[in-house]
């Protein structure tokens, strides 16, 4: 490809204790809680909303916010998931007596919580805001480059967080990552949508519920229903009496770090709504009248680039219930790998880890310090689904309340680094637990 060179001058906007590069799930967790820590903050988010997946993608559910005995998402997550019943935000078929773990939200108020969150905090931040690049010298990152419809502008700080779910502040600033498995395949993706006009007290007592749909789905495959017969349908979920979020079909073979492949994905997860609307009405009791209301204003990307840190969290570690003396957090979803194919094989395997790789209630295993430090960068944390791990964690701790633990943490260890004058591996381990559990964090080894 043909290369240019560009070179001008460009206002610095913001001069800032902590950086943070968006503001999904680990984003604006990581913001919020060093805010709460009086270090000043400024937050680049490239859409209209704070969520990521969980609003402007259109996910309705909290994945093991809980592990059955502990509320291991604590501390950030707790007030998202109080402030998500304090605003009604929760699916009419829940009581705020239930667990956490069968939270089903309506991502617009849940929008308005994150808002609220933010701007009791008094974090700085702005939509339509991208990331671009960075100024860094030896390891030390000084300036984050971003755009916005005000023009190209520059963003001081002394710590560095990258919540872009792609790891692209620590890519371009040098870190090095991997991105899918031996094959260079990646979960696929979905273009989650919107339905309204679907009678859930009918599709309930018909057997056509959440954990039933796939069910119907051998019947229409063999019908040709589908242009590509694919065997995983994770479903429609309640968000209203009769409206639901779905996760509903995949896009195999989507890169999300590249705006060229988004774009196909987007196109063709349009087109194939439309297959789930038969699929759905032809198949399936209660949902004859269903009407599609809209599509996500972002592709549903599970997994893209994991950077690679001074630890790299493993299937070892999951298996083992690991503890870590740096640890921030403990986490116990199961390993979700979305088959990157939609073939019998693919699907065997993901059913297979999917069954196997999960726990019993109250265990879980630990997240270190270390797995948010990227290698030769000496002022950047990693959080959310990009956090320093192998495929088989990252298809665990990549749900959104493991977000929220691993951003958190970062927002926490930046407080102090800022507040200090450290670089990110200078954090006293024992202060950042110890701050970490005063804020309601899940530690339990902390003592
Ligand atoms: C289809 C699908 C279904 C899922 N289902 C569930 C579920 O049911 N429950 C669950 O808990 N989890 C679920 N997940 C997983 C979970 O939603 C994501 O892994 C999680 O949201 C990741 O959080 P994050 O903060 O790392 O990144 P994201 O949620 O991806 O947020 C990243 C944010 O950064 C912004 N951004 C990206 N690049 C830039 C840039 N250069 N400049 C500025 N802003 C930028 C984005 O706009 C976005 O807001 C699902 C994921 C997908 C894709």
């Amino acid at each position: 490809m043909k290369k240019i060179s560009f070179s001008r001058k460009i206002p610095v906007k913001y001069d800032v204790d902590v950086f943070v590069a968006g503001g999904g799930p680990s984003g604006i967790a990581a913001a919020v809680v060093a805010a709460r820590q009086g270090a000043k903050v400024f937050l680049a988010e490239g859409t209209a909303c704070f969520g990521g997946m969980g609003t402007a993608a259109g996910l309705p559910l909290f994945c093991s916010p809980e592990d059955g005995v502990n509320v291991t998402s604590s501390g950030f997550g707790t007030d998202v998931y109080e402030g998500l019943w304090d605003e009604g935000g929760n699916s009419p078929f829940m009581s705020r007596k239930d667990p956490y773990n069968t939270l089903t939200f309506n991502g617009e108020i849940l929008k308005r919580v994150y808002d609220n969150l933010a701007k009791k905090s008094k974090m700085g931040f702005s939509f339509h805001t991208n990331f671009m690049d960075v100024s860094v010298r030896n390891g030390i990152v000084d300036h984050t480059i971003c755009s916005a419809k005000s023009g190209i502008f520059a963003v001081k700080a002394k710590i560095f967080i990258d919540a872009t779910g792609d790891g692209d502040l620590c890519a371009t600033a040098g870190a090095t990552f991997k991105k899918g498995d031996e094959n260079g395949y990646m979960q696929p993706g979905t273009l989650c949508s919107l339905w309204c006009d679907i009678d859930w007290k009918k599709a309930m007592k018909s057997n056509c519920g959440v954990w039933q749909q796939s069910d119907y789905l051998p019947k229409a495959i063999k019908d040709n229903v589908f242009t590509i017969p694919d065997p995983h349908l994770p479903g429609m979920l309640p968000v209203g009496i009769h409206s639901a979020w779905g996760n509903v079909g995949h896009t195999f073979g989507v890169d999300g770090t590249d705006e060229r492949s988004l774009t196909k994905a987007l196109l063709w997860g349009r087109q194939l709504v439309m297959e789930y609307e038969k699929f759905y009405k032809k198949y399936l009791k209660g949902y004859e009248k269903m009407q599609l209301l809209g599509t996500g204003a972002l592709l549903g990307v599970r997994e893209t680039r994991r950077i690679m840190g001074d630890y790299v969290l493993n299937l070892e570690d999951f298996k083992k219930r690991a503890t870590f003396a740096d640890e921030i957090g403990r986490f116990s979803y199961p390993v979700d790998i979305h088959p990157p194919r939609p073939n019998a094989k693919s699907f065997k395997k993901f059913e297979e880890i999917f069954k196997k790789l999960r726990y019993e209630r109250g265990e879980n295993y630990g997240i270190p310090f270390r797995s948010l430090i990227p290698r030769k960068l000496k002022n950047v944390l990693v959080v959310g689904r990009s956090i320093s791990c192998d495929r088989y964690i990252q298809g665990s701790v990549r749900v959104m309340p493991g977000c929220f633990i691993t951003g958190q943490a970062a927002g926490m260890a930046a407080a102090i680094a800022s507040d200090k004058g450290l670089q990110t591996r200078q954090v006293d381990i024992r202060e950042l637990q110890g701050r970490l559990v005063k804020m309601g964090a899940f530690l339990p080894n902390y003592k």
